[in-house]
């Protein structure tokens, strides 16, 4: 019964639209009303939860909770991240209605069952039954919820870091989402893993850029803006950011060998003995050299709107996934010298930011809040081998990153590669077992907290 309820209030999280409607801007009512209703939807949905705690609503996209511990008030106090905002949708990709919530073979698909309605209403079920029961944790426990993380995390996430800065809070460390416990996604091992990103990669976009006297493409000049344009792209696909072993990726394959057998053992154990051959040996795909190094996607490119016009200019975005100690500043360098041509102009596109480092501890496999984060890993997933991990996408919780002691990212499902598809695709799922696993590990992790 108390299960049925749970996947009842799961299912009432993925039918509220939380996806931000295209051009919408903040203060903008009609968008802001589903983020307010997820916001009350929680507040009717865990009494006793919000009994315990003290609630602060900053904005539509920005809820904080502090659960008081009853303890000596010596231990620095935990924040868990979530948000409630989806990524939009293709309806006509769908087999579903993607916010039908609707319930078939022991998944409840929708959009937002993984990323990650399913971990907040997961984590607050958990929280709701212990505060039910009379728990209290011994340190306090903060959690903070965004409503914007899947556009920037400025108006959510940055602005509640802004307030905890300026109440002087810091906390012990930060949990969010992020890699999870991963089935058969490395050939050789069969223990599933359970992936802790301790560390995550800097984001930056840059706008490329070639101008051009406009005019009739009858006449067209012979040196033309897109053709100067398309050499400064060929250059930078000529010219990868360089392979780049940093710590967290060596410890974790250091732990990989440990599981693996044969060549493969003996090679993931020494990749500073091997030098470039340890890239080329595993650098075999995009997931596996995001690892390695800065990546460089081309996403968007433009020139006139018409086809018998010349454009003024054409442009292209760039977006780079930073891998320490790349900086925004030492990137943009790189991108420039890489390009070579000062007909290209190369400016930075949004809002930069730079890698997250990792706890060195954590590279370590001790530190705050490792023990705990373990110990209910084992409790739920009691198979799985605990490793570091770095996080290739980004999450709201590098707004936090001068506020806490470590950071992890891990998202308590047990997934194969084919039951990720669905993250910012179509036919998002997460099945009940998942949902009820994430409920035990919360609730193992707070009774530790
Ligand atoms: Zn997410």
């Amino acid at each position: 019964m108390e299960q049925e309820n749970a996947v009842r209030r799961f299912r009432d999280a993925i039918r509220i639209k939380t996806d931000w409607p295209r051009g919408a801007g903040e203060g903008d009512r009609e968008a802001e009303a589903p983020l307010r209703r997820f916001q009350d939807f929680l507040a009717e949905s865990y009494p006793s939860f919000h009994r315990a705690t003290e609630r602060r609503v900053l904005s539509p996209y920005s809820v904080l909770y502090r659960w008081p511990g009853i303890g000596p008030g010596t231990e620095a106090p935990v924040l868990v991240l979530a948000h409630y905002d989806v990524v939009p949708v293709e309806k006509e990709k769908w087999t579903c209605d993607p916010f039908g919530a609707e319930l078939k073979d022991g998944f409840v698909y929708g959009r937002g069952t993984q990323d990650m309605k399913g971990i907040l209403v997961a984590l607050l079920e958990a929280a709701e039954e212990l505060a039910r029961r009379g728990f209290r944790p011994r340190r306090d426990i903060w959690f903070a919820f965004g409503g914007d993380e899947e556009r920037t995390g400025i108006t959510g996430a940055m602005r509640s870091a802004g307030w905890f800065r300026e109440k002087g809070l810091r906390f012990s460390w930060v949990l969010d989402e992020g890699s999870s416990v991963v089935l058969n996604q490395i050939p050789g091992v069969e223990k599933p893993l359970a992936l802790f990103s301790i560390e995550e990669k800097g984001f930056l976009s840059l706008e490329l850029s070639a101008a051009q006297k406009p005019g009739h493409a009858s006449k067209p000049p012979r040196v033309q803006a897109a053709a100067v344009l398309a050499r400064a792209l060929l250059r930078l696909s000529r010219r990868p950011f360089p392979c780049r072993l940093i710590s967290t990726v060596e410890s974790f394959y250091s732990r990989l060998s440990l599981l693996a057998s044969g060549v493969p053992a003996l090679t993931m154990g020494h990749p500073r003995l091997l030098g470039p051959l340890f890239f080329s040996l595993f650098a075999t795909g995009p997931q596996a050299e995001a690892m390695f190094r800065t990546t460089l996607a081309m996403t968007q490119l433009a020139g006139s709107s018409a086809d018998n016009v010349m454009p003024s200019e054409v442009r292209a975005v760039i977006n780079l996934r930073l891998l320490r100690p790349r900086t925004v500043d030492g990137a943009i360098e790189f991108v420039k010298r890489a390009i070579g041509d000062e007909r290209v102009s190369v400016k930075i596109y949004g809002m930069g930011n730079d890698p997250v480092p990792p706890n060195p501890e954590h590279t370590r496999l001790s530190g705050p809040g490792w023990k705990e984060m373990e110990s209910a890993v084992n409790r739920v997933f009691p198979d799985a081998e605990v490793l570091p991990f770095i996080m290739t996408a980004t999450t709201d919780s590098r707004h936090y990153r001068d506020l806490a002691g470590g950071i992890f990212r891990f998202s308590p499902f047990k997934l194969s590669p084919a039951d990720s598809g669905g993250v910012h695709g179509h036919d998002e799922r997460l099945s009940l077992d998942n949902f009820f696993r994430a409920i035990s590990f919360y609730t193992a992790l707070f009774e530790s907290l």
